[in-house]
């Protein structure tokens, strides 16, 4: 039982940090320009995704708590003492495993989310209640110190590129992502006016990342003036009509809830784990009935949406708008939630609201610019989550403010004409090349970038994302998506992990003791490399090509050991396959009992 809780446990840890989109890194810089004002920059405030800010559990004097390394401990999203919640559970989960039957195995389930999570929960008022301290950066990227760096290079690899915006008109806002939505609306608008103050500009650019953009879509409907104070959006891969996973939720419709689907490939098609872990774990399941682990289930995840979920009103946040009346109706309607939902239905209104609000800025003049991702379909933990074009965390027509999308593996009809919603230039095609998106119906048809088959939480390792995004925060040359080659609407997705690996281990290599030709193969494998990087629009299979030639010489030279080729294991999948065709969802106890009664009849008939 031990283990269904840990995969409770991870498998909502695993969904709360891919919430987490992109990052963006800074590479360090000591000097302080302080140009009062008069240089050719905005400066720029990046407001990161979920769970990229460093908040941290204090104890009750509001110190740090240390761990056994010394180090302070993350509060996102949960705050695990293991061995206090094996003391809560273990009595129980014996005892229910022994007897098969529930006694205090659910209770003891929902007491273990809660000591994990309650650390993040809101009272009525919708106002964190835990133990938790929120580290922030009152200064630009450049005052930082070297900690401070490191913590927001770690949530971000912005060290890896180079921008000309000065560090000292970079700045870090950081929030909890539990938070009270208003209140960290607010305070970004209050940010916003310490950073022209130390600055002496007197506009910003500001770049909403995924949580963010729905923090800056609540600044904008609740601070409309904020539009005589911004010069450049820079939206990424943003949250703003939140994320169906999170509406699928709040409504109640969850898979691993199902059991035809938790027994029967839900953890695999998630993604997270290697297939034969997840078969292992599903067969594992069948230690207990069925029935006793789908009520144990069902206690956790309601603690931890009743609990924790629902007081948070910046969770609310990234519940789809069409999403929220029912599960404010669900959850909000007792009088006890009344300031919840009253605060919860002013951000409905900003979200209702966020077309106009952002055509409020563009009419200012104020250049609005959006990265969106797809052909991925949503983690599956939410019973729609193949049900539209996705990016895995967040349904595309949310990154993209509307566009229309042909779903995962289909296209487009081929009699399809493109919609023009927001496009009113009949020489623009905004169809991309492989007939999934159109652009057109989205609100910013041409400034908004597309990535084909990029997941939202490997954003940060797209390198011309954030290539792209150093560029907009520095330079007005790029006004669309028609001007410059190197970055046109339609982009791919790529993760260059490996070949930065590889290149930086065919740095060491001594090429004294090649051969002439081993030599020869691994310069023509670099530059390769090195060609595939710089080419910002490589096919998508790019970068596996250039990535197997640099390894392939690598190894052959000894500069790198073989991967390791991992063996599938399907006997696991076979057995899982076989019991779930055999036996349904049942429990071994159940089903030892119904081989038994089987053979017991058989015998009984011949006797
Ligand atoms: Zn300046
Ligand atoms: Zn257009």
């Amino acid at each position: 039982m031990k283990r269904t809780l840990k995969t409770v446990i991870s498998l909502i840890l695993c969904v709360a940090m891919l919430f987490s989109a992109s990052a963006i890194g800074f590479s360090a810089a000591d000097e302080k320009i302080y140009c009062d004002g008069n240089c050719e920059y905005y400066p720029t405030v990046i407001i990161p995704g979920l769970g990229q800010s460093g908040v941290f559990v204090v104890d009750d004097n509001g110190d740090f708590v240390l761990d056994d390394a010394g180090k302070r401990i993350s509060a996102f999203p949960a705050y695990i003492e293991l061995p206090k919640i094996i003391s809560r559970v273990a009595f129980p989960v014996i005892l229910s495993l022994l007897t098969q039957s529930d006694l205090g195995l659910s209770d003891a389930l929902s007491d273990a989310i809660f000591m994990a999570f309650g650390i993040n929960t809101s009272d009525l008022k919708a106002q964190n209640t835990g133990n938790v301290k929120t580290e922030k950066y009152h200064k630009p990227y450049s005052e930082c110190t070297k900690e401070e760096q490191d913590l927001i290079n770690s949530h971000i690899p912005f060290h890896l590129y180079e921008t000309d915006l000065p560090k000292d008109h970079l700045y870090y806002f950081t929030y909890n992502s539990f938070g009270n939505h208003i209140d960290l609306a607010n305070e970004l608008y209050e940010y916003i006016q310490m950073v022209k103050k130390q600055t002496g500009h007197d506009k910003v650019n500001i770049v909403p990342i995924s949580q963010g953009g729905t923090i800056a879509s609540a600044m904008f409907e609740y601070h409309p003036e904020i539009k005589d104070q911004l010069h450049k959006v820079l939206f990424i891969v943003p949250a703003l009509d939140g994320s169906t996973i999170i509406g699928d939720v709040f409504n109640g419709r969850v898979n691993f809830l199902n059991k035809d689907f938790l027994y029967n490939g839900f953890l695999g098609n998630l993604g997270l784990l290697d297939a034969n872990t997840a078969r292992l774990i599903e067969i594992l399941f069948r230690i207990l009935p069925d029935e006793l682990l789908l009520s144990g289930l069902n206690a956790a995840v309601d603690t931890l949406v009743e609990d924790v979920m629902i007081r948070s009103t910046s969770m609310w946040a990234l519940c789809p708008s069409g999403d929220y009346p029912t599960a404010a109706e669900k959850y909000l309607s007792d009088p006890e939630m009344a300031d919840i939902k009253a605060q919860t239905y002013k951000y409905y209104q900003a979200q209702l609201h966020r077309f106009d609000n952002i055509q409020a800025l563009l009419d200012e003049g104020i250049q609005v610019f959006c990265v969106a991702q797809y052909d991925y379909p949503l983690i599956d933990v939410g019973e729609t989550w193949d049900s539209q074009n996705a990016d895995f965390i967040i349904q595309l027509d949310s990154t993209s403010l509307g566009a229309y999308a042909a779903n995962v593996g289909e296209t487009l009809p081929e009699d399809y004409v493109q919609k023009n919603t927001y496009c009113d230039n009949p020489e623009h095609n905004h169809i991309s090349p492989d007939r999934v998106v159109d652009a057109s119906a989205g609100l910013l048809p041409d400034t908004t970038f597309y990535f084909d088959g990029q997941r939202h939480d490997l954003t940060q390792h797209n390198d011309v994302i954030l290539k792209l995004a150093f560029h907009l925060i520095a330079h007005d040359d790029i006004t669309d998506v028609y001007s410059s080659p190197d970055f046109p609407q339609f982009l791919n997705g790529r993760d260059v992990r490996n070949l930065h690996t590889y290149l930086a281990a065919a740095e060491e290599v001594d090429l004294s003791a090649l051969t002439a030709e081993q030599k020869a193969e691994l310069e023509a494998a670099v530059k390769q490399a090195e060609d595939t990087l710089d080419n910002n629009v490589a096919p998508a299979d790019a970068f596996g090509k250039a990535e197997a030639k640099l390894l392939d010489i690598l190894v052959e030279i000894g500069a790198m050991e073989a991967p390791e080729v991992k063996k599938d294991m399907p006997i696991l999948e076979a057995i899982s396959l076989w019991l779930f065709g055999s036996f349904g969802t049942d429990g071994f106890s159940e089903i030892f009992l119904s081989i038994f009664k089987t053979m017991f009849e058989a015998i009984s008939s011949i006797l």
